[in-house]
This record gives C-alpha cells, sequence and structure tokens, in this order.
C-alpha cells in the first residue's frame, strides 16, 4: 500500500487545478505496518504564475522553486519507485485525484489505483470524530511524537501511514473508493468572465447551477446589501434573470449559462438596472419559464 500526501498551489485562471509543488509518498505492506520505503520530490511549478496565500506557508516551498524537477520528471521517478503497488491510500480523498489529474494536464499516462482509501474518514469513524480531523489532530491523538514539522509531504505521508496502526480494519474496507476518468480531467472553463460577471462552477447540471449559493448571491448594487435569488426566469434556457429587491431598491440579476467541453455547466452572473427595457426582458421571462431554487447543500468542508 502507498501512503500519500502532496502540497499544491490552487489556481484560477485558464485552467483549475491545484499544480503540485511536492510528491511525498511511503510503502507499508499492511496497515499499522513498518515503513518499508519513502518517496519526496520537489517540483518546479510553472502553470500558475503566483502562489497562493497557503502555499507561500509551505515550510519547504523554496525547494519546490529551486527544484531541478518539473512535474513530468517527478512523475516519471515517482511511478517508478511505486512499481506494482496498485492500491493508495491518504489523508482524506483529494490528494491521488490531484495527482492525476495533474498528470493528465501534461498528457502522461498512467493506470489509476484499483482503489484507494479515505484514512481521515477511517480514522474519524475509529475515534468517533464527527468531522474531518486534521492530521496533526490524529497524531496527537495516537501520542505519536511530533517530530517533523507539518505541510510537508513526506512527513505527513508518514505520519499518515504510522496513524494507519490505530485504524480499525473494517472501516479501512468501507473507506475505500475508486478514481473515475472523470475525476482527473482538468476543469477547463468555457470563457474568461467580463468584468462585472462572476463566474461559478463547474455544475453537473443545470439544474444545480442554477440552485447554488455562489450562482444566487447578489449584493445590491446601491447599498451593499447580500441577497440570495429564489427563481429563475427564462425564455431560451441560457439567459436567467431574477427580480431583485433590497427593500429600498430594485434591480435585476441576469445569468448566463454556458456548457464546458467536459459536458459540465459554468454560470456568469452580472447585475442590470430596473430600467423599463430591462423590466420587459424580465416578465417575458417569468411569464415563459420559472425556476425556483433548490435549497444549497451546505458548503463541504476543506482538508486545511
Ligand atoms: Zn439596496
Amino acid at each position: 500500500m502507498i501512503v500519500l500526501d502532496l502540497e499544491f498551489n490552487s489556481g484560477w485562471y485558464s485552467v483549475n487545478m491545484e499544480e503540485i509543488l511536492q510528491i511525498g509518498a511511503v510503502k507499508i505492506d499492511y496497515p499499522g505496518g513498518p515503513i518499508k520505503s519513502a518517496f519526496n520530490a520537489y517540483i518546479r511549478p510553472s502553470v500558475h504564475k503566483r502562489l497562493s496565500p497557503i502555499a507561500r506557508l509551505l515550510p519547504e516551498v523554496q525547494s519546490s522553486m529551486d527544484s531541478p524537477l518539473d512535474f513530468r520528471q517527478a512523475f516519471a521517478l515517482f511511478l517508478d519507485w511505486v512499481g506494482d503497488e496498485r492500491v493508495c491510500a491518504e489523508w482524506g480523498r483529494n490528494d491521488v485525484r490531484v495527482l492525476f489529474k495533474n498528470a493528465c494536464y501534461w498528457g502522461l499516462e498512467a493506470k489509476l489505483p484499483d482503489y484507494c482509501v479515505d484514512l481521515q474518514t477511517a480514522f474519524g469513524r475509529t475515534v468517533d470524530a464527527k468531522n474531518g480531523l486534521p492530521l496533526s489532530r490524529a497524531v496527537e491523538y495516537c501520542g505519536i511524537p511530533d517530530s517533523f514539522v507539518f505541510h510537508d509531504a513526506l512527513n505527513d505521508a508518514m505520519y499518515t501511514a504510522l496513524v494507519t496502526r490505530y485504524i480499525d480494519e473494517g472501516t479501512l474496507k468501507d473507506c475505500a473508493f475508486a478514481l473515475t476518468e472523470r475525476d482527473i480531467h482538468p476543469v477547463i472553463p468555457p470563457k474568461q468572465p467580463k468584468k462585472n460577471q462572476t463566474r461559478s462552477g463547474p455544475f453537473d447540471s443545470r439544474k444545480q447551477a442554477l440552485s447554488s449559493r455562489s450562482s444566487r448571491r447578489v449584493a445590491c448594487p446601491e447599498c451593499g446589501t447580500v441577497l440570495c435569488v429564489n427563481e429563475w426566469a427564462t425564455q431560451d434556457g441560457t439567459v436567467f434573470y431574477a427580480r431583485c429587491s433590497c427593500g429600498g431598491h430594485k434591480f435585476i440579476r441576469r445569468l448566463r449559462m454556458m456548457e464546458a467541453p467536459d459536458g459540465r455547466f459554468w454560470t456568469y452572473t452580472d447585475t442590470i438596472s430596473w430600467s423599463s427595457d430591462n423590466v420587459k426582458l424580465l416578465s417575458a421571462a417569468q411569464n415563459y419559464a420559472r425556476h425556483t431554487c433548490a435549497p444549497d447543500k451546505p458548503p463541504r468542508r476543506r482538508r486545511r
């Protein structure tokens, strides 16, 4: 079993992809087993021009910036090291996906693992924790000495492997998951938003796009009061309008629905004035088709 951890830089420019800055991994024969071998590679980034505030705080970020390895080289070394291992475990269920997404971005072929194990959920269930515990908390809980700095991929992979000793074996099986091809294709939005537009996505369906909180949230252009659209109206299924009022001011929210080449949806929203022409557009749409927004799912917890 490979226990994997990554450090990466999230970006939001032309491609939505977490660019990997470091791959850390260890091999164990079974959960709780001794660490047999370790892999570490710092990767010089080249996709995103700027580091995110989180990436800037990584303890070893300079080693990545100065690394002689680009992703292609590091990934080739990693696959060599992995050999025939077909099972991958990690703290959460994000890093394996990110790894293969990066490989896909660079056009590198690699077989997906047979299955992956979400050790964070497995550990949480073992100790009856409600939410996703940070790795550092689990390490503390298990009484493992935290002599190595966290958020270095190799150290985190090592800590994760050590924590497997404390995880209930039945729980491990329940926390297995598989990656699909769809998980690993980088998400390409159809186009850049215009100056006054807000872009949100990707969404799996039009309904999800219309109901998402990010598509529905709007601030009154006069007083800044934040509102949430409850109903969209449309004539053509592409441009949607919503009547908005903060109490003191009236305006119209406009949403354009775009489908990306991968079949997912993006919304581009802007605000237009309550002028008679715009009100005509709104009324025409309202007379044609109305879409009431389903309640949004609560936001997913992020790992860090
Ligand atoms: Zn207002």
